[in-house]
């Protein structure tokens, strides 16, 4: 076995794990999957009509960060894209986060101008504001406002999203639910906004354009390799492996759920195609108070896209089963909390193995994020230093 490192996941947390093992150590890798396609839930193609799609739900690149947008310009060109959300509320359309613009779009005129004297004069211009901090302001006028966004925009689609009760939401939540005092409806107001001109997968394949990666897909990684999980020995095919495994799946399967499954929310994706140039005025329209679904986006105003026909797809919260759909969001509450740190704990104990991403964090990441936090681990730990969990 002439190499020292196993990942397990080709998502954006292995690939870029694979790409800096190769690149920076030079030293070969095992990649393994279980999709039968690269590029975890970031993955996109081009459907049966020749549009760009993206399978698992509208992937949005933004970040703050010049150290994850440099290095994930070595293997794409950009398109500029900055996205913009409408939400559906009352039979109008209106900015979403709730702005300056939706105030003059959900309410007479004179009302209107009233309530954003008020809201700049006390809080300042393009300035987020929580709600929660808008509902304590004693003014009856701004508590109305406060209440009109929780109710239309925030509180339904909450309820859809989680699948809980209003009364199950935490007020933590509540709270960061913001008006911004702007007139900006761009949806992230981040330095670097924009889509890989060739999509998502072209990218993660000229990342991993290299002879020292090997690629194994349609494999879950327990078919060929096991842990034992007491003494952090690894078996690869059979042969003792003493390198490094990187591991970005979840983090109860590594454990054989030993202390139950950790909960997540699932999501139910509904393609279409309409044989129209265009099918809504921005890439995405939240239905807050409406349908089933929560959201749908129209893939090509996110890849500038010429075609004859348009794709969209809307998105259907619904429960995680294991052996029916995917974990998608992490359900974060104080029960869920305490078995993560059972299964942390287990974890540090095996220095061979690194914990990596999403699910073996089991924490919502953005993609920047998980880039950015990639890129850490591999130069603070897999070069050398201990794991720091
Ligand atoms: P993943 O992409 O999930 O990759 C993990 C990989 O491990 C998968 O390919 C999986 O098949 C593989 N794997 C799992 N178990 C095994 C096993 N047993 N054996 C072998 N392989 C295995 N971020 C943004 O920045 N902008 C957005 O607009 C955005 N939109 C999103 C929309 C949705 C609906 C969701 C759910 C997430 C969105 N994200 C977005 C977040 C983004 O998807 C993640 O940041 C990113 O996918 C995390 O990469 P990862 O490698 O950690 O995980």
């Amino acid at each position: 076995m002439d190499f020292k490192y196993i990942v397990v996941g080709a998502g954006f947390s292995g690939i870029v794990m694979a790409e800096r093992i190769s690149t920076v150590l030079g030293e070969r890798t095992i990649l393994l999957e279980q999709r039968n396609h690269i590029g975890g839930n970031a993955y996109d193609y081009y459907d049966e009509y020749g549009n760009l799609i993206h399978k698992y739900g509208p992937h949005i690149f933004h970040t703050t960060l010049p150290v994850v947008w440099n290095y994930l310009s070595q293997f794409t060109d950009w398109i500029p894209y900055e996205h913009k959300v409408l939400g559906s509320i009352d039979g109008q359309l209106m900015p979403i986060p709730f702005n300056l613009n939706s105030l003059h779009l959900a309410f007479p005129s004179k009302m209107a101008m009233r309530l954003e004297d008020k809201l700049i004069d006390g809080y300042g211009y393009n300035v987020k504001v929580p709600i929660l901090k808008l509902r304590n302001n004693d003014d009856p006028e701004l508590q109305f406002l406060a209440d009109y966004i929780y109710e239309k925009v925030f509180l339904n689609y909450t309820i859809k999203q989680w699948g809980v009760s209003p009364e199950e939401l935490s007020p933590s939540v509540t709270a960061r639910v913001p008006v911004y005092v702007s007139r900006d409806d761009r949806y992230f107001q981040d330095k670097y906004q924009a889509m890989p001109r060739h999509g998502y997968t072209q990218m993660f394949e000229n990342m991993l354009n290299s002879k020292l990666i090997h690629l194994m897909l349609n494999t879950d990684y327990k078919d060929v390799l096991s842990v034992d999980l007491e003494t952090g020995e690894i078996t690869f095919l059979g042969q003792p492996f003493d390198g490094k495994l990187i591991y970005t799946g979840p983090l109860d399967y590594f454990f054989d759920f030993k202390y139950g499954p950790l909960p997540y929310r699932s999501l139910r994706f509904e393609f279409e195609n309409h044989a129209t140039n265009s099918y809504q005025r921005v890439g995405t329209v939240n239905y807050p108070c409406d349908y089933d679904y929560t959201r749908v986006t129209e893939f090509k105003h996110l890849t500038h896209q010429q075609s004859q026909s348009t794709t969209i797809v809307r998105e259907y919260p619904e429960p995680y089963e294991r052996e029916k759909n995917l974990p998608y969001y992490p359900i974060k509450n104080d029960a869920n909390a305490e078995l993560l740190g059972l299964y942390h704990a287990d974890a540090r104990r095996l220095s061979n193995v690194f914990f990596l991403g999403r699910l073996a964090e089991y924490q919502y990441y953005n993609m920047d994020a998980v880039v950015s936090k990639a890129l850490k681990v591999f130069s603070q730990n897999v070069c050398g230093g201990p794991q720091d969990t």
